[in-house]
């Protein structure tokens, strides 16, 4: 057959395959457009977060419906001059999902950021309701978080929401991310969403994310600062889709939402330019509603549900110290506790800058090794006695030893940021200091004395070691042991 011939056969093949198939399409027109809100005359049978599709790549969602016309907030960057043609797709916001997300950095619509293509054959929505109360079963599992303070005091479950707030520059992100490294190898799906930061941060810590390997196991869902408000406002409700799926599929999957005051201030940006009604500090009245409806999606699903969880860690930056304002008091009385991070801790020296005496697991509890338990029982009374006592000594009062317990406990919970710690080992340091080993130590020699511990044990006692990490639980018959081992090696941390 020659060219000819081959081409006309084509062509005949495709004419048969034809079939007449219109598109049945909502459509409108742009009225007025400004700071990346759109107003849109038409587009009668629109829904509620549909996306709008304006032509030339350029998208918004359907935000507000009224008589009158549909305000749509623009999804990609750039102008729309009036007149310009709005088609609904009758697709509502959702984002791909699959395996092959995680080690990827995608915008919230899916797109990957990472120069690398991404192929999803799933879709999932990003808004959904949260797990009805009979699909779930109590938080009782616990989350280590490789933090010796947060997993003594303050600790945490799957499927429990514990809110990071403090002010800027105090370790919010690195106590997060430093749960996110400690999951290495525990079968947990971790989920880092980003909202309104800046691009070179995000960058920082997707990298930090791949130094640690913890990409493996990990993805990022990131809205950066330049990104439209609109784009930011679907982040975390994005994130959460992708992260519902893993969940579903009977994983356990922990994500990170940095940060939600950010997310708050996109989404009061969004209400203004569509002359919402602003109520306190000029947020639209459901902003409770918002993150309420985004944290209640975090469960530890029931066994008949497959037995998956989500574990949240919002992050709250306040001003000044202050947890009285509106958005962190919401989120404080949404989430199941908080981890309290302050400038003053931290600018002393104290890092992570944990103030316990204002942090809180209101479910973790429960989920704690019961072991763990016993060991932290009295740690919060000890730190608030050293409080108290500090607040003596300033008025020239005489201060007894529970100062210098206080002071030595203080330094014990100092915990670089590369450093995380098993369970094993969070007790065996738990374990020294009931044991007095540290009572002679300098402070400042405290970080030092517990290296050469920890390296003693994985030295001379590893298989100890093994057996409390690969049992995830601390009997009482390796507690004996354990703390036999330390008081063996006492001596030489002194
Ligand atoms: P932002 O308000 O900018 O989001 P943040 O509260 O998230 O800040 P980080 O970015 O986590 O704070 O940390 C601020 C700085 O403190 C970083 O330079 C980080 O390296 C340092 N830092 C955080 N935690 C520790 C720690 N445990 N030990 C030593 N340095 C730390
Ligand atoms: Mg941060």
């Amino acid at each position: 057959m020659d060219d000819r011939n081959l081409v006309g056969e084509f062509l005949r093949e495709k004419i048969a395959g034809y079939e007449f198939r219109p598109r049945v399409a909502s459509y409108g027109k742009v009225v007025s457009f400004s700071d990346g809100v759109t107003f849109v005359e038409g587009l009668r049978d629109v829904g509620c977060d549909e996306i709008i599709d304006f032509g030339e790549n350029r998208y918004g969602l359907a935000f507000e419906l009224s008589e009158e016309g549909v305000g749509v907030v623009m999804l990609t960057p750039g102008s729309l001059i009036p007149g310009t043609l709005a088609l609904g797709t009758g697709h509502i916001a959702d984002i791909g999902v699959g395996d092959a997300m995680i080690g990827r950095v995608i915008d919230p619509l899916g797109r990957p950021l990472d120069g690398k293509p991404l192929r999803l054959t799933k879709y999932r929505h990003d808004e959904s309701p949260a797990p009805k109360i009979t699909d779930r079963s109590p938080v009782n599992r616990a989350f280590p978080t490789g933090i010796l303070a947060i997993d003594s005091m303050i600790p945490i479950g799957k499927g429990q929401r514990e809110l990071i707030v403090g002010d800027r520059r105090t370790g919010k992100t690195s106590i997060a991310l430093s749960a996110i490294k400690n999951q290495k190898g525990r079968g947990v799906i971790c989920v880092y969403c980003t909202i309104g930061q800046r691009a070179a941060e995000t960058v920082r810590i997707v990298e930090e994310l791949r130094e640690s390997d913890a990409l493996d196991y990990t993805f990022v869902v990131a809205a950066t600062a330049s990104d439209p408000a609109a784009l930011q406002y679907l982040a975390p409700f994005a994130a959460t889709g992708a992260a519902e799926y893993f969940m579903y599929s009977g994983n356990d999957v922990m994500i990170v939402y940095d940060d939600l005051s950010k997310h708050a201030a996109a989404y009061r940006t969004i209400s203004l330019l569509l002359k919402r009604p602003s109520g306190r500090e000029a947020y639209p009245g459901d902003i409770f509603y918002l993150h309420s409806r985004l944290l209640e999606r975090s469960a530890q699903l029931s066994r008949n549900n497959g037995g998956g969880s989500l574990t949240a860690f919002p992050i709250i930056e306040t001003q000044a110290e202050d947890v009285s304002a509106y958005i962190p008091t919401n989120v404080i009385s949404i989430t199941d506790g908080q981890i309290y991070v302050s400038t003053s801790l931290f600018l002393g020296g104290q890092r992570p800058a944990i103030n316990v005496g204002l942090s809180v697991s209101r479910t973790g509890g429960a989920a704690q090794q019961k072991q763990l338990k016993k060991l932290s029982a009295s740690l919060r009374i000890e730190l608030s006695r050293m409080r108290e006592q500090e607040k003596f000594a300033r008025y020239g009062g005489n201060t007894g030893g529970d100062m210098a317990e206080g002071k030595l406990l203080n330094s014990l919970l100092i915990q670089p940021k590369d450093t995380i710690y098993s369970a094993a080992e969070e007790a065996a340091i738990l374990a020294a200091y009931r044991c007095g080993a540290f009572s002679s130590v300098p402070l400042n020699r405290i970080g030092d004395a517990i290296t050469k511990m920890l390296a003693d044990l994985h030295e001379n006692d590893r298989a100890l070691l093994e057996n409390i990490e690969a049992s995830g639980n601390i009997t009482d018959t390796n507690l004996d042991a354990l703390i036999g081992a330390v008081k063996r090696h006492l001596a030489s941390y002194c």
